[in-house]
């Protein structure tokens, strides 16, 4: 059923989801002369990135934030929109709680003993080393090539560490801080995923401190948003597109709001949720495989509001790896706010424990936490907001999409091949920093440029 049933004619490409890779290829386009409809389900723009600038105390990310110390694309494009990027990760301590038991470490590192477990730091340090040399092994361009791929990509992470790192408190460190960073289990993901992961990521340090290198004053939606404000970018949010229909040099995408049609288009959004679009003619076999056999992560974002950074005068940083509940926090408070903040990540395993139990119990356990790691001031929480990215419409989880066994050697050059005259963006299309921000805008600009290139003689002739 559709309310517009004659199709609809009215830009060079279409965009079908409105997140940041979709936005940034609508901008790339439009700075090179074309016109662009974007196709948005939600009733904004940002996707994964969604700015509350209306909570007392100063706004607030709900999803995307961290602006990388090497994040170039995203920063530029920010900054070019008129967006100021601060520091983030004020310096101090980092806090790490392992069986109730408090210990300190230096900025961003580990620290030397856990209970009786001396030598923490080394152990970590060499068994993080060992991701970083599969990563170099397998490369970000295209690991399915690698020599390796096929033995990779046969095991989990989970086993793969059972076989190669020897200490359980070690291995129970690198499993907590991998369901953050994606959202998922050891158990679930192929361990080729996981090393092109860190590749594309520039390696474990990179993951775990410098990709948390800053922040956007007033939030990272504003890039969205300021796109979707300039001249040649329609924007039809509340569109969730359901059907796509392509030929040679025409694409018609169709939701119960109408249908509209162009020579070319971009579907920029996560394998799963284009998974739930009807593609006639049907996709290639390798592309509906990626669909269908790679879901989203599942990480909720809790983040605690203070009067003030009360632990930076114990020379806290305010970044805390917590074993016991699961977490990795961090002080997101930035110049202007008029409160404090503390964000915790939640994912994979942990966040299936979390989510299970009741609103007023989450709620204790993290403040407990807090308090036990940072002080007694924790107790004082003047805001508590939680974001529940996997009960969101649309989005389907968070904060990336995650591969099983046997999936990346096979059909991974699907993320980006193209089919007739549709690209594929997204960060999971991403070829370096996928699953950031980052990764959203090299993936739209490379959809835009491939259109440019590809597709835009026919595209132009034909309006
Ligand atoms: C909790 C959380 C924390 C994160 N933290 C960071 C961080 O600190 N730093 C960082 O760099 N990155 C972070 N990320 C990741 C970052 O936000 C994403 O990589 C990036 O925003 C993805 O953008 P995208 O455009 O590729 O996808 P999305 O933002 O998912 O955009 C896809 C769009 O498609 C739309 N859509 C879906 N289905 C349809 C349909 N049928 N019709 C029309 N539209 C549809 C969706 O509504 C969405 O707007 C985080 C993500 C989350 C969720």
């Amino acid at each position: 059923m559709t309310n517009n049933p004659e199709p609809d004619r009215t830009s060079d490409v279409l965009v079908i989801g409105g997140g940041l890779s979709g936005m940034t290829a609508a901008y790339t386009l439009t700075q090179a002369g074309l016109t662009v409809t974007v196709l948005e389900a939600k009733d904004r723009v940002g996707g994964r990135t969604h700015s509350d600038a209306t909570v007392p105390g100063g706004p607030l990310d709900l999803g995307g934030m961290f602006i990388g110390a090497t994040h170039h694309r995203s920063r530029a494009l920010g900054e070019a929109l008129g967006l100021t990027a601060v520091a983030a990760r004020p310096e101090g301590q980092m806090s790490y709680r392992v069986n109730g038991d408090v210990v300190r470490a230096p900025d961003g590192g580990y620290p030397a003993t856990f209970g009786s477990t001396d030598g923490i730091d080394r152990k970590l340090t060499a068994a993080y080393a060992k991701f970083d040399d599969l990563a170099e092994q397998v490369g970000a361009d295209a690991p399915w090539n690698s020599p390796i791929a096929k033995e990779l990509d046969a095991v989990t992470v989970a086993t793969w560490l059972e076989a190669n790192v020897e200490d359980p408190l070690v291995r129970a460190i690198m499993t907590t801080d991998l369901n953050i960073i994606v959202g998922a289990d050891t158990t679930e993901m192929s361990m080729l995923f996981w090393a092109q992961y860190v590749a594309k990521c520039e390696g474990m340090h990179a993951l775990q401190v410098t990709a948390q290198d800053a922040l956007w004053l007033g939030g990272s939606q504003q890039i969205s948003q300021r796109i979707a404000e300039l001249p040649g970018v329609t924007v039809l949010t509340e569109w969730p597109v359901h059907s796509v229909v392509y030929s040679d040099g025409e694409v018609t995408a169709i939701s119960p709001r109408g249908q509209v049609t162009a020579p070319a288009a971009i579907i920029a959004m996560p394998p799963s949720a284009a998974a739930t679009l009807v593609f006639s003619p049907v996709l290639p076999h390798p592309r509906r495989q990626l669909q269908s056999r790679a879901p989203m992560g599942r990480e909720t974002k809790v983040q605690v509001r203070y009067a003030r950074p009360f632990w930076r005068d114990a020379g806290l940083s305010g970044e805390i790896f917590d074993l016991d509940l699961g977490y990795l926090a961090l002080d997101v408070t930035r110049p202007g706010d008029e409160q404090a903040t503390i964000v915790a990540f939640i994912g994979g395993r942990d966040y299936d424990q979390w989510s299970s139990l009741a609103d007023n119990e989450r709620r204790i356990r993290i403040l407990a936490s807090l308090e036990a790691v940072i002080g007694a001031e924790a107790r004082e929480a003047v805001g508590y907001f939680e974001t529940d990215w996997p009960t969101l419409p649309y989005t389907l989880g968070a904060p990336v999409t995650v591969m099983p066994p046997g999936l990346l050697s096979t059909v991974g050059s699907a993320l980006t091949d193209p089919v007739g005259p549709i690209r594929f963006a997204g960060t999971e299309a991403a070829a370096m920093w996928t699953g950031y921000m980052e990764g959203a805008v090299q993936a739209g600009e490379a959809a835009a440029s491939s259109i440019l290139s590809d597709l835009v003689p026919a595209a132009v002739a034909s309006v």
